[in-house]
């Protein structure tokens, strides 16, 4: 049996008349950029997670560096973040031209540890940005009320974490700009690049809209130096699709999360995802850790699993960040885990028949 990560081509089948008649209306209307499939789209988003504002975007790099524009943060300012996550997170705290400030994550969450939050704030630190990793939230009331007490603005890299919820809220609805990603392997995935951002504020929406259309505020005039950060057409239109089908495969997630956790808890050497009593996780991933973990891996690929390490090395290793001089062992936590996590496949359609197949493995490998 084979065992991908994701089987985008099946959940294409599952709803391909939809997808195409939808396709099919942008080539009638020749609304490529922008335009009603983008904007209806943008509505839909936006209230699915509660928050007043959504504006689409090319990627959600596009949204993180948009965020950090909108709020006006540049060179000279420091933005903490975790150094595990994709780099994506970093890299757009680097192109505005700030400092990027790393502090470790919670050992069972893996998301941003409000403690070392607190001791890494300075006067220069000009916003917090937390990651919903994996699509398990960060621990949004500590974090909040630590920003809320410095008069720091938070901004959520919500890329993994669609639907997610902390306390009973939507993530996007902490912070003063939450920043998802459409890449077409997220939780909701464009066909191509997507992204998009949540404010509840009115001025930052209006500021992230005229931002990415090249500062235009009406035609041909430019109140500000922007950038293209738009939303194609067909991407809008495939995405308004695909959100209504979000929230059963969301639910489908996270059964097959407690199938796992069902049959593979108590297993000496394996970790599973922790899943905080406050939280509703919608397991972009489900992220195990071992010891053996690069024998289990070659294990369960040999065995036509496709099982990724999400991620590798984490960013103050990585030669791009060299530059910002920290030492090995700055941030045990995200070591160990680097060394540690393997992500088994999940995704909303995999068969109950791979489900089994995926534990049997897995048990083979530690209880031979
Ligand atoms: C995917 C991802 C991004 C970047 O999104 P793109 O759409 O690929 O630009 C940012 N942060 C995290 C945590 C991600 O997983």
């Amino acid at each position: 049996m084979q065992v991908p990560a994701a089987d985008l081509k099946a959940q294409y089948q599952s709803i391909k008349p939809e997808i195409d008649a939808a396709i099919q209306d942008v080539l009638e209307h020749t609304s490529f950029i922008l335009g009603r499939h983008v904007t209806d789209f943008e509505s839909a988003f936006a209230l699915a997670h509660g928050v007043k504002h959504c504006v689409a975007l090319g990627s959600g790099t596009d949204a993180l560096h948009l965020a950090l524009w909108a709020l006006e943060i540049g060179r000279g300012d420091e933005v903490i973040t975790v150094p595990f996550t994709f780099i994506a997170t970093v890299a757009a705290i680097s192109l505005s031209g700030a400092t990027p400030v790393f502090v470790d994550i919670d050992p069972d969450t893996y998301t941003m540890d409000p403690a070392a939050l607190e001791r890494a704030i300075t006067p220069a630190t000009k916003a917090i940005l937390p990651v919903h990793l994996y699509g398990h939230p960060a621990p949004m009331e500590s974090i909040k009320s630590i920003a809320d007490t410095h008069g720091i603005p938070i901004i959520e890299d919500a890329a993994q974490s669609h639907l997610a919820t902390w306390a009973g809220r939507p993530v996007g609805d902490f912070s003063a700009i939450s920043c998802f990603s459409f890449y077409p392997g997220k939780n909701l995935g464009a066909y191509g690049e997507a992204g998009a951002s949540l404010t509840n504020d009115d001025g930052l929406a209006l500021r992230m809209r005229q931002l990415r259309d090249h500062g235009q505020v009406a035609k041909y005039r430019h109140a500000m130096v922007g950038h293209n950060y738009r939303m194609d057409g067909i991407q809008g239109a495939v995405l308004g699709v695909k959100l209504k089908y979000l929230e059963a495969w969301t639910h489908r997630r996270r059964a097959i999360a407690k199938r796992y956790d069902d049959a593979l808890s108590g297993i000496a050497g394996l970790k599973l995802p922790v899943e905080r009593p406050e939280a509703c996780h919608v397991y972009h991933l489900y992220v195990v850790r071992t010891d053996r973990r690069d024998s289990f891996q070659k294990f369960l690929t040999d065995a036509g699993i496709s099982a990724g390490t999400h991620y590798p090395i984490p960013l103050h290793f990585q030669d791009a960040y060299a530059h910002l001089g920290y030492a090995s062992g700055s941030f045990p936590v995200s070591e160990a885990v680097a060394k540690e996590c393997l992500s088994l496949p999940l995704y909303a359609e995999m068969s109950d028949e791979q489900t089994a197949y995926v534990i049997d493995k897995v048990r083979e490998f530690f209880q031979p």
